[in-house]
Formats: C-alpha cells, sequence, structure tokens
C-alpha cells in the first residue's frame, strides 16, 4: 500500500495552504458586513485565478482534489475564494456531467468564471428532505414549456443567485424514483419569489451564506431547461451528492486541523499562572491527542471512499461515502467543540472562526443526508452479511 502523493499534487496542496494562509485568514474577521467584504473577495478571487488556483475541481481527479479541498477548509473563505463553494460547485459538476452544449454555455461558463451564483432547490418544508422520493413540487409539460409550481427551502446562496436547478415531479405514475427531474430556473422568470432567507443558528445571511425559501408559481421555462433526462432527477441528484460529500468531508477536515492548530497555539500562549501554560494540562494534551488521531483516521477514511469512487463508480462506493458523511461530521463537532472549550470565553466569540464554524458546521449532521440515514445504510449491509434483509 503506498501513501505517497505525487510532487505535483503536494506543490499545489502547499500552493493552496499558502495563499488560505495568506489571502483568506485575514479576512475572517470581517465575514460578518458581507457587503463591504465582497469587493476585497472579488480581488482575492482574481489573485486565485492568477495563481492557477481557479475552480481546482474541475481539473484535478477526486482525490487529489480532495488534498486540495482540505488546504481551503482552513478558512471559512477558502473555497469561496478559489470557485468551489457549495452549492455551485455540484451544480458545476451537473451541468458538466449532464448539460447541453447550449446550457454549458449559457450556466455552466459563467458559473465556472465566477460571474454568477446559482443555488439548488430540492427540500420543501411541508415534505421530508430524507425522502425526496416524496415531494410535492409539480414541473407540466405544455406547448414546447414547463410550467413548475412548489414550495422550496433551504436552497443555500438563493439570494444573488441567477438560477435554481430545480427537483421538481414530472412523471407522478411513474416508479418513485423515476418520478421527478432536474429543471433549470433563471431566478428572474416571474413567478419565483424568494420569499426569505431563513435565520440559521441566528443568522439571517446574505449572499454566499444564505438559506432561501422560495415560491414557484407558475413559473414557466422552456423545455429546453430539463437538465438530464426526464425522470433523471434522483439518478442526477445521485451523482452531485457522492462528490459532494467527500468535499465537505475533507473541508470539515481542513476546518478541524485549523482548529486543532488553534487549540495548541492558544493552550501555548495562555498562562494559567505564570509560566505554567494550558498546555501543561493533561486533559488539553488529551484533547491533543485525540484529535490528532480523529482528524487522521477520517482523512485516511475519506481519501479511500474517493480513490473508490474513482475506480469503481459512485454505486461501489455507496456505504464508504455514508461512514465518512457521518463518521467526518462527528469528528468536527467534538474538534471544534474542545477548540472553543480551549479558549474559554474568547472561544465564544467571532475573534477566531470557531464559533462561526460550531454555528454553520451543526448543520453538517442534517444536510445531504442526516446521521441516521447514513448509520443505516451503514449498518443495513453489515447485516445483510448476517443474513438479515432490512427494508
Ligand atoms: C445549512 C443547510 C443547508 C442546506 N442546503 C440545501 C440546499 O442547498 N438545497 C436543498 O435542497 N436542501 C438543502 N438543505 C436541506 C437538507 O438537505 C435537509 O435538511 C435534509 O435532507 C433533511 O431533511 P429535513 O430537514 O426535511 O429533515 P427530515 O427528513 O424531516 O428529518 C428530520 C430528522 O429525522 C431523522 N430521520 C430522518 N430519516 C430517518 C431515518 N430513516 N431513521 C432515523 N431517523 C431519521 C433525522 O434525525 C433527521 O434530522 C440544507 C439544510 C441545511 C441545514
Amino acid at each position: 500500500m503506498d501513501f505517497s502523493v505525487a510532487e505535483k499534487t503536494q506543490e499545489l496542496v502547499r500552493r493552496a495552504h499558502d495563499f488560505v494562509t495568506a489571502q483568506a485568514q485575514p479576512l475572517e474577521r470581517r465575514m460578518g458586513d458581507w457587503r463591504s467584504l465582497e469587493p476585497v473577495l472579488r480581488e482575492v478571487r482574481g489573485k486565485a485565478k492568477a495563481l492557477g488556483l481557479w475552480t481546482p475541481q474541475r481539473s484535478l481527479p477526486l482525490s487529489e482534489f480532495a488534498l486540495v479541498s482540505e488546504e481551503l477548509g482552513r478558512s471559512p473563505l477558502g473555497h469561496y475564494c478559489v470557485n468551489c463553494q457549495a452549492p455551485d460547485v455540484g451544480n458545476m459538476e451537473l451541468l458538466e456531467l449532464a448539460g447541453t452544449k447550449e446550457q454549458k454555455k449559457k450556466w455552466l461558463d459563467p458559473l465556472a468564471a465566477g460571474e454568477i451564483r446559482s443555488c439548488f432547490s430540492m427540500t420543501e418544508p411541508e415534505r421530508p428532505g430524507s425522502n425526496p422520493t416524496w415531494m410535492e413540487t409539480r414541473a407540466v409539460l405544455e406547448g414546447g414549456r414547463w410550467t413548475l409550481d412548489g414550495h422550496k427551502w433551504f436552497s443555500t446562496a438563493a439570494d444573488g443567485a441567477r438560477f435554481a436547478v430545480v427537483m421538481a415531479v414530472t412523471d407522478p405514475d411513474a416508479p418513485p424514483h423515476l418520478r421527478a427531474s432536474m429543471i433549470i430556473v433563471p431566478t428572474d422568470t416571474p413567478g419565483y419569489t424568494l420569499v426569505r432567507n431563513i435565520p440559521v443558528m441566528g443568522e439571517a445571511g446574505s449572499g454566499w451564506a444564505s438559506h432561501g425559501e422560495i415560491r414557484y408559481q407558475k413559473c414557466v421555462v422552456p423545455e429546453e431547461n430539463l437538465l438530464g433526462g426526464r425522470g433523471a432527477g434522483f439518478a442526477l441528484a445521485q451523482e452531485r451528492l457522492g462528490p459532494g460529500r467527500i468535499h465537505h468531508c475533507m473541508r470539515w477536515i481542513g476546518i478541524s486541523e485549523r482548529a486543532l492548530e488553534l487549540i495548541c497555539s492558544y493552550s501555548v500562549s495562555r498562562e494559567m499562572s505564570p509560566n505554567k501554560p494550558l498546555a501543561l494540562k493533561q486533559t488539553v494534551q488529551e484533547w491533543i491527542a485525540e484529535s490528532r488521531a480523529a482528524i487522521d483516521a477520517a482523512r485516511l477514511l475519506v481519501l479511500h471512499a474517493a480513490w473508490k469512487m474513482e475506480r469503481e463508480g459512485q454505486k461501489a462506493a455507496r456505504v464508504e461515502i455514508s461512514t465518512i458523511k457521518f463518521f467526518v461530521a462527528g469528528v468536527l463537532q467534538r474538534v471544534l467543540d474542545r477548540a472553543i472549550q480551549a479558549h474559554g470565553a474568547l472561544g465564544l466569540t467571532d475573534e477566531t472562526p470557531l464559533a462561526f464554524w460550531y454555528r454553520h458546521e451543526r448543520a453538517g449532521r442534517i444536510y445531504d443526508g442526516p446521521d441516521e440515514v447514513h448509520k443505516l445504510v451503514v449498518a443495513r449491509q453489515i447485516l445483510r452479511k448476517h443474513g438479515v434483509e432490512l427494508k
């Protein structure tokens, strides 16, 4: 077994590390004021382009992008600075995979250039997101046009998005997994209403961090806005979510690494009595050792899942992907919690990125499938080997 990383990839990872440290981390304290930060970020994004760090997910194999994504994760702004932030990154992958030539030109090119934003509109307030075969939003095809009616929420980054990729039932009488399709809806279409940005953990957010509630009311788009085949919505969603979970997990590992760095640097500098730094306490040393082991284990699991997905495809790596989704989200929560505890009251302020991450990344145990659903996938496969078939 060879754990070495190609020299070329190592060099790219080093550059991503330096870029995040020099360009993204110094801006973190300004994240509360998106309006004043946006023009600065535009300049930083320009620098990323000039340095050849732009949209790295488009040119790298998944397992190599995973390593870069970890480095970008060391700042809440890292992914945005190089244009591989969710949900745009997933929509780029979808368009690349299933878009027509015209759709790519109209939506993928400006998205990849960082000229526009997008959102992914699947979850509904009135139906469980964990059971996406049960959905109310409808799209009816008539006279070469789709008419959409429905209610969505948690469409991340809807505020400022130029278009939404909407999951809608197009064939209600088909088998459950063939009922829905993906349709591109420009956000200036009459009948599309961004009702509000939902306050999450007390923050309504805007731009990159908002979560929109949207109404689609007699929203009409041309037939050619269908993305992929009719009835292929679920299959495409799976294609989108597989790499997406690798992206999230490596980002969480980057966050965990930064949190561990902060535990170490703070506990070394914080004296509890003259010449007696916090780092001398055995409890803190246990936090450091436990965090180190958990992060390293998480990374190996994620890289293995990415490796398997590259070689054998998404379906074959389904259980590995479910394993990392709940495992790494748990590691992140524990490491962040220890880091906040180590900082005392300072940990609860926005003087470090810890409190931001603690608020924002709690969602990782819910979106892209809650922990419980992923644990079912893993346990069922194990139980099947013991002769138990669970429906
Ligand atoms: C920050 C954030 C960003 C998001 N971004 C997007 C986005 O961009 N686009 C989008 O479409 N959606 C998005 N979502 C929505 C997300 O995908 C859903 O919240 C998720 O699929 C869960 O659906 P739900 O909230 O309806 O919970 P439900 O499906 O109602 O589930 C509620 C709870 O029930 C439990 N549960 C569910 N199923 C099982 C089971 N089989 N066994 C045991 N327990 C179970 C779990 O604990 C779960 O948390 C986002 C959510 C968050 C929090």
